[in-house]
């Protein structure tokens, strides 16, 4: 079966050939190349393979097992998190860690290892799971842990879905109070405010992340919201009122997303929190997942789609390095929408190709307008890089071999473990081409 399919930031590979999970060992056409495909929510190439077939893992998404003494949950790799949650919250239990929408798999979110706003606490969602059954075409199905020695774990964490076709994984939970969220939300003036305030901000708090205002020039440089969070001690599981009611229903030609209503979104949203300190409980939904609530919102981006450049800065010239980041990007008269910094704590994840790392990470959102944005990347990249950080490859469609070999210097290690079946296409453009 063929079918068309896509990522988050808009490239689609057309006519891919479909493959169910279950056909992976046995189907012929997967030894000419494959890839599991989750739910398309990585932003570039990494989750594509255009010249070969897409292994569909949604439909396999059951829940096994679920001890609600232990927190344990045994699930299907093509489970969302949205389902995961509504399954175990009642009990008292939630994932240690979310992204910033819950429409990924179990098996996107182990492959790509992701992290969330408690990443100073709770390190990567690679640090809460137990056990991957895992399918290789070259050495059969395999159970793998992070106690078995054969490094295969640490390879298929954060190992972009090369390793082998994840069938199934369990997780330790997070105990909650309640899953909704007691929020503090900080209005600071400029960037060097949110540096005094970020460290004590994860040291009071489970969750921690900021907006900024990428548009603010002079005394507003850098401005914007640090929104912090803890689950409320007392109370039930309920999600927010009405989820989701409105739908982007077509690409506009040219994105809204920069230019006047950029800076008149960006100044409305700075003034919609009072100045100082202000306190709210909101249910889950709303703090972790404010996006979802409009779906298909990568359209507003247009017809090129959207590029993320997300990198991550060592601790000691985070500062200087986001502010030349957010320089670059004014010079070059590029808005980005959604600028959102955090910062990462020291646990280490067990993936050795996992992206977080101690320092700040910084993620910028922009439409593609062809080879000035493409500038504009490359020069993020080179800032990024002089500063020692590295940049996020399933965010991406378009970085250098040399910056992902730079930022990930393991890389030889994951294409030795390498699946010899599988490959995507972001994989082809920085280490097979070269
Ligand atoms: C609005 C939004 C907010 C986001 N916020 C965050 C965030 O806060 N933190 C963060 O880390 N990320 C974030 N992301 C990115 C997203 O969480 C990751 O890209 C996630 O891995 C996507 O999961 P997916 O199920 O859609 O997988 P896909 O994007 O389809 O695939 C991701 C990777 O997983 C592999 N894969 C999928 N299933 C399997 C399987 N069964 N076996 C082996 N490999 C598999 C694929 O080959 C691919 O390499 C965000 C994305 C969006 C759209």
């Amino acid at each position: 079966m063929t079918a068309h399919v896509e990522s988050w930031g808009g490239l689609c590979v057309e006519n891919s050939e479909l493959l169910k999970p279950e056909a992976f060992l046995a189907d012929e056409r997967a030894r000419g190349s494959a890839l599991p495909y989750g739910n398309g929510r990585s932003y570039g190439d990494s989750c594509l393979n255009a010249s070969g077939a897409a292994i569909e893992t949604r439909k396999a998404g059951r829940i096994i097992s679920f001890d609600d003494t232990t927190g344990i949950l045994e699930a299907e790799a093509g489970l969302l998190l949205s389902d995961l949650i509504d399954a175990v919250a009642p009990a008292g239990w939630f994932p240690a860690v979310l992204p910033g929408t819950q429409f990924v798999t179990l098996g996107g979110a182990i492959a790509n290892d992701i992290h969330g706003k408690n990443h100073h606490r709770r390190g990567t969602f690679g640090c809460h799971v137990r056990e991957i059954h895992l399918d290789r075409t070259d050495r059969g199905s395999l159970v793998v842990t992070p106690e078995d020695g054969t490094g295969l774990f640490e390879a298929t964490v954060g190992g972009l879905g090369l390793t082998g076709l994840i069938r199934k994984a369990s997780v330790q939970l997070m105990r909650v109070g309640a899953s909704s969220i007691r929020q503090e939300t900080t209005r600071f003036n400029d960037l060097g405010e949110y540096f005094e305030l970020a460290r004590e901000a994860d040291e009071r708090h489970e969750y921690a992340v900021a907006w900024l205002d990428s548009l603010g020039t002079g005394t507003r440089f850098g401005r914007g919201h640090l929104i912090a969070g803890d689950h409320e001690t007392k109370g039930g599981h309920s999600a927010a009122a009405g989820t989701s009611p409105l739908k982007i229903p077509f690409t506009p030609p040219i994105s809204p997303l920069q230019g006047p209503f950029l800076r008149l979104f960006n100044e409305t949203y700075f003034r919609s929190a009072q100045a100082g300190v202000s306190v709210k409980t909101v249910a889950y939904e709303k703090f972790f997942f404010p996006l979802d609530r409009i779906g298909r919102w990568n359209r507003l981006y247009g017809p090129r789609g959207l590029h993320q450049h997300q990198s991550v800065i060592p601790e000691d010239v985070g500062f200087e390095t986001v502010k030349k980041l957010l320089e670059c990007t004014q010079a070059t008269g590029h808005g980005s929408f959604l600028t959102v910094l955090k910062r990462f704590g020291s646990l280490k994840s067990p993936g050795f190709m996992s992206f977080p790392r101690a320092g700040y990470t910084l993620t910028l959102d922009f439409p593609d307008k062809g080879s000035a944005t493409l500038g504009l990347l490359a020069k993020l990249d080179e800032v990024t890089l002089a500063a020692g950080g590295a940049v996020n490859p399933y965010k991406d469609r378009r970085m250098s071999s040399a910056t992902f070999k730079s930022s990930f210097p393991e890389w030889q290690k994951l294409e030795a473990m390498r699946d010899p079946a599988l490959l995507s296409d972001f994989w082809r453009r920085t280490v097979m081409s070269q």
